[in-house]
């Protein structure tokens, strides 16, 4: 046999085995909607149990209901309660951890199918997803916009029983797509930078509903501790409101990005010099920090009247209540759990109209690139936010 002989072989070799694999593709989506006629075929990445690794993992979704709108998810935000979820930090709180988990909560997608009875979007559209996917809409919550405290129960966007679809098991964002009520989809502008929006749909609406809530106002003076995913879109917010911003973080190396934002002060806490001459001097102070800390540092700079929003998910922080009459008397703490569909509309057009994004690290959709984002966040080795390009996904 010649060479061209032989190149020629091997060129109907290549041919027929493309040929083959491409019939045999159409059959096994041909067979996932032939077993699931209704669902809709998903694939992402899930971790099987809290020592896990991120896997390639394929499932079904609900179908497209009257209500309903399927989002090919182009972008996905990493928070961290995401790694809280995946590593079963939270248990103490009574969140339980649900293997197989598809975590994601900050989507951002092109609207690629729509139910009957649709109003909010057409295809083409982009849309966006944060914490929730569904609640009863009647409540007296649901019916303030307060639909996370819904008293039939929130369906959060994974890890949640979906008692609206025969109580199937949500699986997030690290996928290529999400089946949602129009309700809890919002609408993304067209000029939205969209990579950078995937994290508003949390950070941003984390931030932006307690500020809101505390009624901060201009000439105000306010804490951020935890310089992180979250708290660096509350500086944002709070710089934007004309408010002087003082931040509180453990990594030097975000010194100049504190300053380059807007920030007025930034304290490192490991210099306990730093940490000096501030008590009594905050009206509004938010606290994201993920991890173990001492709450009375920051309630006692607070000034009388002032207020204190938790939204870290510290998996152990005590406040002593034996300290408060001193420590924390005539100022106001709470927590503060996300925000309603109404208010994250809100906030996402604010945040496009002003453009006022977080900082994204872009990686792609591979699970050894999870991993590893997952690791340099607990470690404190990522600034603010990580976000998956979705469309990389093989
Ligand atoms: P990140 O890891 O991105 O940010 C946390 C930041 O806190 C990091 O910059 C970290 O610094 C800093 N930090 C850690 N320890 C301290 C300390 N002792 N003092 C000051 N700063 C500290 O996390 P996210 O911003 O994504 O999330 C923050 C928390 O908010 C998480 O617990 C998350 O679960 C929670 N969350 C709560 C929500 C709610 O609705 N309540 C919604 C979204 C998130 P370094 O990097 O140097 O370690
Ligand atoms: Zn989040």
């Amino acid at each position: 046999m010649t060479n061209l002989q032989f190149l020629a072989k091997l060129k109907m070799f290549c041919v027929i085995v493309a040929v083959i694999a491409a019939v045999n593709l159409v059959n096994a989506q041909q067979n996932q909607n032939d077993l699931h006629p209704n669902r809709v075929f998903s694939k992402g990445f899930a971790v099987h149990s809290h020592e896990d690794q991120f896997h390639l993992y394929e499932f079904t979704r609900h179908g497209v209901g009257g209500n309903d709108i399927q989002i090919e998810i182009l972008y996905a935000g990493i928070c961290h309660s995401d790694l809280h979820a995946v590593w079963e930090e939270q248990k103490d709180f009574g969140i339980h951890s649900r293997y197989p988990m598809v975590p994601g909560h900050e989507i951002v997608g092109r609207v690629v199918k729509i139910g009957n009875n649709v109003t909010k979007f057409k295809i083409g559209d982009f849309a966006g997803v944060g914490c929730m996917v569904n609640a009863c809409r009647m409540c007296g919550y649901c019916l303030v916009g307060k639909e996370q405290f819904c008293e039939k129960g929130t369906v959060f966007t994974y890890n949640s029983i979906d008692h609206y679809h025969e109580h199937e098991i949500t699986m997030g964002g690290y996928s290529n797509n999400i089946v949602v009520s129009e309700n809890f989809a919002i609408n993304i502008p067209k000029n939205a930078d969209l990579k950078k929006a995937a994290p508003l749909l949390c950070a941003g609406i984390t931030t932006w509903s307690p500020i809101k809530f505390s009624n901060v106002k201009k000439g105000d003076k306010a804490g951020v501790a935890g310089y992180g995913g979250v708290g660096h879109m509350a500086a944002q917010y709070l710089v934007a409101l004309g408010t002087e911003v003082t931040v509180f973080d453990t990594n030097e190396e975000k010194r100049n990005d504190a300053k380059r934002m807007g920030v007025k002060r930034y304290v490192n806490v490991r210099n306990p010099k730093e940490l000096e001459g501030l008590n009594n001097t905050m009206d509004f102070i938010i606290t994201t920090i993920p991890a173990d800390y001492d709450p009375l540092i920051y309630v006692r700079m607070l000034k009388i009247g002032g207020e204190m929003a938790v939204v870290g998910l510290p998996p152990n922080s005590n406040i002593n209540i034996s300290k408060l009459p001193l420590g924390a008397a005539n100022r106001k703490i709470y927590g503060s759990l996300i925000g309603g569909i109404k208010e994250t509309q809100e906030m996402l057009d604010y945040s496009v109209a002003n453009t006022i994004y977080p900082q994204v690290e872009i990686i792609k959709a591979e699970p050894s690139e999870i991993d590893k984002a997952y690791k340099n966040l607990k470690n404190g080795k990522m600034k603010f936010r990580y976000v998956i390009d979705m469309s990389t996904l093989k």
